[in-house]
Protein backbone atom coordinates (compact mmCIF):
# COMPACT_ATOMS: atom_id res chain seq x y z
CA UNK A 1 0.00 0.00 0.00
CA UNK A 2 1.21 3.53 -0.79
CA UNK A 3 1.61 5.83 1.89
CA UNK A 4 -0.42 9.32 0.21
CA UNK A 5 1.87 11.86 1.95
CA UNK A 6 4.69 10.27 0.41
CA UNK A 7 2.85 9.51 -3.16
CA UNK A 8 1.60 13.33 -3.20
CA UNK A 9 5.48 14.61 -2.46
CA UNK A 10 6.76 12.06 -5.34
CA UNK A 11 4.15 13.06 -7.90
CA UNK A 12 4.95 16.79 -7.23
CA UNK A 13 8.71 16.23 -7.61
CA UNK A 14 7.81 15.11 -10.90
CA UNK A 15 6.36 17.96 -12.20
CA UNK A 16 9.17 20.46 -10.69
CA UNK A 17 11.92 21.91 -13.09
CA UNK A 18 14.96 22.33 -11.96
CA UNK A 19 16.83 25.23 -11.87
CA UNK A 20 20.55 27.08 -11.79
CA UNK A 21 21.46 28.29 -8.49
CA UNK A 22 24.31 30.75 -7.49
CA UNK A 23 25.88 30.33 -4.22
CA UNK A 24 25.89 33.99 -3.48
CA UNK A 25 26.82 34.18 -0.05
CA UNK A 26 28.57 31.88 2.76
CA UNK A 27 28.23 31.38 6.34
CA UNK A 28 30.25 28.89 8.64
CA UNK A 29 27.98 27.59 11.37
CA UNK A 30 29.83 25.15 13.17
CA UNK A 31 33.11 23.21 12.37
CA UNK A 32 31.53 21.07 10.53
CA UNK A 33 28.64 22.67 9.02
CA UNK A 34 27.86 25.96 7.04
CA UNK A 35 24.84 27.85 5.58
CA UNK A 36 24.83 28.27 1.78
CA UNK A 37 22.52 31.10 0.55
CA UNK A 38 21.79 30.49 -3.45
CA UNK A 39 20.43 32.94 -5.48
CA UNK A 40 17.56 30.78 -8.12
CA UNK A 41 16.11 33.06 -10.46
CA UNK A 42 12.39 31.79 -11.35
CA UNK A 43 12.42 30.49 -7.30
CA UNK A 44 8.43 30.18 -6.81
CA UNK A 45 8.74 30.83 -3.12
CA UNK A 46 8.46 28.33 -0.17
CA UNK A 47 6.82 28.08 3.38
CA UNK A 48 8.97 27.70 6.20
CA UNK A 49 9.84 23.42 6.60
CA UNK A 50 9.68 22.63 3.13
CA UNK A 51 12.94 21.33 1.72
CA UNK A 52 14.85 21.07 -1.83
CA UNK A 53 16.32 18.93 -3.96
CA UNK A 54 19.80 19.52 -5.14
CA UNK A 55 22.11 18.08 -7.84
CA UNK A 56 25.31 18.13 -8.29
CA UNK A 57 26.79 16.83 -11.97
CA UNK A 58 30.35 15.95 -12.10
CA UNK A 59 32.33 16.72 -15.46
CA UNK A 60 31.87 13.38 -16.71
CA UNK A 61 28.32 13.44 -16.18
CA UNK A 62 27.72 11.49 -13.27
CA UNK A 63 25.29 13.31 -10.98
CA UNK A 64 23.97 13.41 -7.56
CA UNK A 65 20.59 14.18 -5.89
CA UNK A 66 20.31 14.84 -2.11
CA UNK A 67 17.37 16.36 -0.02
CA UNK A 68 17.97 19.73 2.32
CA UNK A 69 15.53 21.81 4.25
CA UNK A 70 15.18 25.42 3.66
CA UNK A 71 16.64 27.46 6.62
CA UNK A 72 15.16 30.50 6.64
CA UNK A 73 11.39 32.10 5.15
CA UNK A 74 10.52 33.25 1.55
CA UNK A 75 12.91 35.93 0.50
CA UNK A 76 12.31 36.67 -3.43
CA UNK A 77 14.79 34.55 -5.05
CA UNK A 78 16.98 33.34 -2.70
CA UNK A 79 17.11 29.70 -0.91
CA UNK A 80 19.28 29.51 2.06
CA UNK A 81 20.61 25.99 3.41
CA UNK A 82 22.43 24.97 6.37
CA UNK A 83 24.45 21.63 5.74
CA UNK A 84 25.87 19.03 8.11
CA UNK A 85 29.17 17.31 6.56
CA UNK A 86 28.92 13.83 6.82
CA UNK A 87 31.88 12.53 7.23
CA UNK A 88 32.33 9.47 4.28
CA UNK A 89 29.17 10.81 2.63
CA UNK A 90 29.04 12.09 -1.53
CA UNK A 91 27.54 15.64 -1.62
CA UNK A 92 28.18 16.70 2.16
CA UNK A 93 31.62 17.48 2.13
CA UNK A 94 31.34 18.91 -1.31
CA UNK A 95 28.51 21.67 -0.19
CA UNK A 96 30.35 22.16 3.24
CA UNK A 97 33.96 22.25 2.10
CA UNK A 98 34.43 22.97 -1.49
CA UNK A 99 31.89 24.84 -2.82
CA UNK A 100 32.52 28.58 -3.02
CA UNK A 101 30.77 32.08 -3.54
CA UNK A 102 30.18 31.55 -7.54
CA UNK A 103 29.66 28.04 -7.67
CA UNK A 104 26.15 27.14 -9.67
CA UNK A 105 24.33 23.80 -8.71
CA UNK A 106 20.77 22.85 -9.69
CA UNK A 107 18.24 22.73 -7.29
CA UNK A 108 14.21 21.93 -7.60
CA UNK A 109 11.50 22.64 -5.08
CA UNK A 110 9.83 23.34 -2.92
CA UNK A 111 9.08 20.44 -1.39
CA UNK A 112 6.57 19.03 1.11
CA UNK A 113 3.34 20.48 1.98
CA UNK A 114 2.92 18.67 5.33
CA UNK A 115 5.84 19.61 7.52
CA UNK A 116 5.24 23.24 7.08
CA UNK A 117 3.98 26.70 9.34
CA UNK A 118 2.37 29.29 7.30
CA UNK A 119 2.53 31.91 9.40
CA UNK A 120 -1.20 32.76 9.64
CA UNK A 121 -1.86 29.45 12.53
CA UNK A 122 -2.00 30.74 15.89
CA UNK A 123 -1.84 26.96 18.27
CA UNK A 124 0.89 26.64 20.48
CA UNK A 125 3.51 24.71 18.75
CA UNK A 126 6.63 22.40 20.09
CA UNK A 127 9.98 22.48 17.99
CA UNK A 128 11.93 19.45 18.29
CA UNK A 129 15.09 19.21 16.96
CA UNK A 130 17.79 16.46 16.36
CA UNK A 131 21.21 17.71 15.43
CA UNK A 132 20.86 19.29 11.91
CA UNK A 133 16.91 18.32 11.96
CA UNK A 134 17.12 22.45 13.68
CA UNK A 135 17.09 23.40 10.07
CA UNK A 136 13.63 23.34 8.93
CA UNK A 137 12.45 24.62 12.37
CA UNK A 138 14.37 27.32 12.20
CA UNK A 139 12.60 28.44 9.34
CA UNK A 140 10.05 28.53 11.44
CA UNK A 141 11.28 30.44 14.18
CA UNK A 142 12.36 33.05 11.25
CA UNK A 143 9.25 33.06 10.04
CA UNK A 144 7.66 33.59 12.83
CA UNK A 145 9.60 36.98 13.66
CA UNK A 146 9.09 38.21 10.16
CA UNK A 147 5.07 37.70 10.50
CA UNK A 148 4.76 38.95 14.33
CA UNK A 149 2.45 35.87 14.72
CA UNK A 150 2.12 35.72 18.80
CA UNK A 151 1.37 32.20 18.54
CA UNK A 152 3.85 30.62 21.55
CA UNK A 153 6.64 28.70 20.48
CA UNK A 154 8.81 26.03 22.36
CA UNK A 155 11.93 24.15 20.87
CA UNK A 156 13.62 21.60 22.69
CA UNK A 157 17.27 21.41 20.86
CA UNK A 158 18.77 17.58 21.13
CA UNK A 159 22.53 18.46 20.17
CA UNK A 160 25.87 16.15 21.17
CA UNK A 161 27.88 18.60 22.79
CA UNK A 162 28.07 22.79 22.95
CA UNK A 163 30.05 23.29 19.57
CA UNK A 164 27.56 21.66 17.46
CA UNK A 165 24.76 24.18 18.62
CA UNK A 166 23.49 25.73 15.22
CA UNK A 167 23.09 29.23 15.22
CA UNK A 168 22.73 29.82 18.38
CA UNK A 169 22.83 33.63 19.17
CA UNK A 170 20.19 34.02 17.52
CA UNK A 171 17.64 31.25 18.94
CA UNK A 172 18.50 32.89 22.06
CA UNK A 173 17.21 36.56 20.88
CA UNK A 174 13.90 35.87 19.45
CA UNK A 175 11.34 37.17 21.79
CA UNK A 176 8.89 34.73 22.58
CA UNK A 177 10.59 31.58 22.21
CA UNK A 178 11.48 28.94 25.04
CA UNK A 179 14.85 27.51 24.25
CA UNK A 180 15.62 24.37 25.86
CA UNK A 181 18.71 22.71 24.44
CA UNK A 182 19.47 18.88 25.65
CA UNK A 183 23.11 17.82 25.67
CA UNK A 184 23.47 13.81 24.78
CA UNK A 185 27.08 13.83 25.12
CA UNK A 186 28.28 15.56 27.63
CA UNK A 187 26.27 18.34 30.19
CA UNK A 188 26.63 21.96 29.72
CA UNK A 189 25.42 24.64 31.90
CA UNK A 190 22.47 22.99 33.24
CA UNK A 191 21.65 19.91 35.95
CA UNK A 192 19.86 17.65 33.77
CA UNK A 193 22.54 14.83 33.15
CA UNK A 194 24.03 14.34 28.82
CA UNK A 195 21.98 11.71 27.48
CA UNK A 196 19.20 11.50 24.71
CA UNK A 197 15.59 13.15 24.60
CA UNK A 198 12.81 11.58 27.38
CA UNK A 199 9.92 11.76 28.25
CA UNK A 200 10.57 14.13 31.21
CA UNK A 201 11.84 16.27 28.61
CA UNK A 202 9.02 16.65 26.31
CA UNK A 203 6.96 17.41 29.35
CA UNK A 204 8.60 20.60 29.38
CA UNK A 205 6.53 21.46 25.82
CA UNK A 206 3.00 21.25 25.57
CA UNK A 207 0.69 19.44 27.56
CA UNK A 208 -2.14 17.20 25.29
CA UNK A 209 -4.65 18.94 25.90
CA UNK A 210 -3.28 22.59 24.94
CA UNK A 211 -4.29 22.13 21.22
CA UNK A 212 -0.61 22.29 20.33
CA UNK A 213 0.83 21.16 17.29
CA UNK A 214 3.94 19.45 17.14
CA UNK A 215 7.30 18.88 14.56
CA UNK A 216 9.75 16.45 15.27
CA UNK A 217 12.71 16.71 12.78
CA UNK A 218 15.78 14.59 12.90
CA UNK A 219 18.18 11.65 11.81
CA UNK A 220 15.15 8.91 11.60
CA UNK A 221 15.61 7.25 14.82
CA UNK A 222 15.33 10.77 17.03
CA UNK A 223 12.39 11.15 14.95
CA UNK A 224 10.69 7.82 15.51
CA UNK A 225 12.16 8.02 19.17
CA UNK A 226 10.53 11.39 20.33
CA UNK A 227 7.16 10.76 18.13
CA UNK A 228 6.58 7.01 20.84
CA UNK A 229 7.48 9.35 23.49
CA UNK A 230 4.74 12.24 22.66
CA UNK A 231 2.23 9.10 21.61
CA UNK A 232 3.43 7.35 24.77
CA UNK A 233 2.19 10.62 26.53
CA UNK A 234 -0.99 10.78 24.86
CA UNK A 235 -0.49 13.61 22.44
CA UNK A 236 -2.65 13.03 19.56
CA UNK A 237 -1.27 11.61 16.23
CA UNK A 238 -2.54 14.30 14.25
CA UNK A 239 -1.10 17.21 15.85
CA UNK A 240 2.31 15.67 15.73
CA UNK A 241 4.28 16.23 12.03
CA UNK A 242 7.49 14.91 11.25
CA UNK A 243 10.65 14.99 9.17
CA UNK A 244 13.48 12.23 8.90
CA UNK A 245 16.74 13.47 7.26
CA UNK A 246 18.40 10.10 7.44
CA UNK A 247 20.04 6.84 9.39
CA UNK A 248 22.04 7.89 12.42
CA UNK A 249 23.14 10.81 14.01
CA UNK A 250 23.12 14.12 11.87
C1 LIG B 1 13.68 15.93 3.60
C2 LIG B 1 15.16 15.96 3.97
C3 LIG B 1 15.73 17.17 4.36
C4 LIG B 1 17.08 17.21 4.72
N1 LIG B 1 17.61 18.40 5.13
C5 LIG B 1 18.91 18.47 5.51
C6 LIG B 1 19.46 19.70 5.97
O1 LIG B 1 18.78 20.74 6.06
N2 LIG B 1 20.78 19.71 6.34
C7 LIG B 1 21.56 18.57 6.26
O2 LIG B 1 22.75 18.64 6.58
N3 LIG B 1 21.04 17.39 5.82
C8 LIG B 1 19.76 17.31 5.43
N4 LIG B 1 19.24 16.13 4.97
C9 LIG B 1 20.16 14.98 4.78
C10 LIG B 1 20.79 15.04 3.37
O3 LIG B 1 19.78 14.81 2.39
C11 LIG B 1 21.87 13.98 3.14
O4 LIG B 1 21.35 12.72 3.50
C12 LIG B 1 23.14 14.24 3.92
O5 LIG B 1 23.68 15.51 3.56
C13 LIG B 1 24.19 13.15 3.61
O6 LIG B 1 24.44 13.15 2.23
P1 LIG B 1 25.87 12.72 1.70
O7 LIG B 1 25.78 12.60 0.21
O8 LIG B 1 26.95 13.58 2.24
O9 LIG B 1 26.08 11.29 2.34
P2 LIG B 1 25.78 9.87 1.59
O10 LIG B 1 26.83 9.65 0.54
O11 LIG B 1 24.34 9.83 1.17
O12 LIG B 1 25.95 8.85 2.80
C14 LIG B 1 27.26 8.55 3.34
C15 LIG B 1 27.11 7.81 4.63
O13 LIG B 1 26.46 8.62 5.61
C16 LIG B 1 25.24 8.05 6.06
N5 LIG B 1 24.27 9.16 6.08
C17 LIG B 1 23.47 9.57 5.08
N6 LIG B 1 22.71 10.63 5.48
C18 LIG B 1 23.05 10.89 6.75
C19 LIG B 1 22.64 11.85 7.69
N7 LIG B 1 21.68 12.78 7.44
N8 LIG B 1 23.23 11.82 8.92
C20 LIG B 1 24.18 10.92 9.19
N9 LIG B 1 24.60 9.97 8.34
C21 LIG B 1 24.06 9.94 7.14
C22 LIG B 1 24.89 7.01 5.01
O14 LIG B 1 24.19 5.93 5.59
C23 LIG B 1 26.26 6.57 4.53
O15 LIG B 1 26.83 5.63 5.42
C24 LIG B 1 17.89 16.04 4.63
C25 LIG B 1 17.30 14.83 4.23
C26 LIG B 1 15.95 14.80 3.91
C27 LIG B 1 15.35 13.48 3.48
Amino acid sequence: MTDPVTDTVSRRRRLLRWLVATAVDIREVTPTARTVVFEVPGWPGHAAGQHVDVKLTAPDGYSAQRSYSVAAPTDGDRVELTIQRVADGEVSPYLVGDLVIGDQIELRGPIGGWFAWHGTETMPVLLVAGGSGIVPLMAMVRARARVANPAEFKLLYSVRTPAEVYYDAELRSKPGLEVTVLFTRKAFGTNRPAGRIGAADLAAGWPPDAGARTYVCGPTGFVESVTQLLLAGGHDPASIRTERFGPSGG
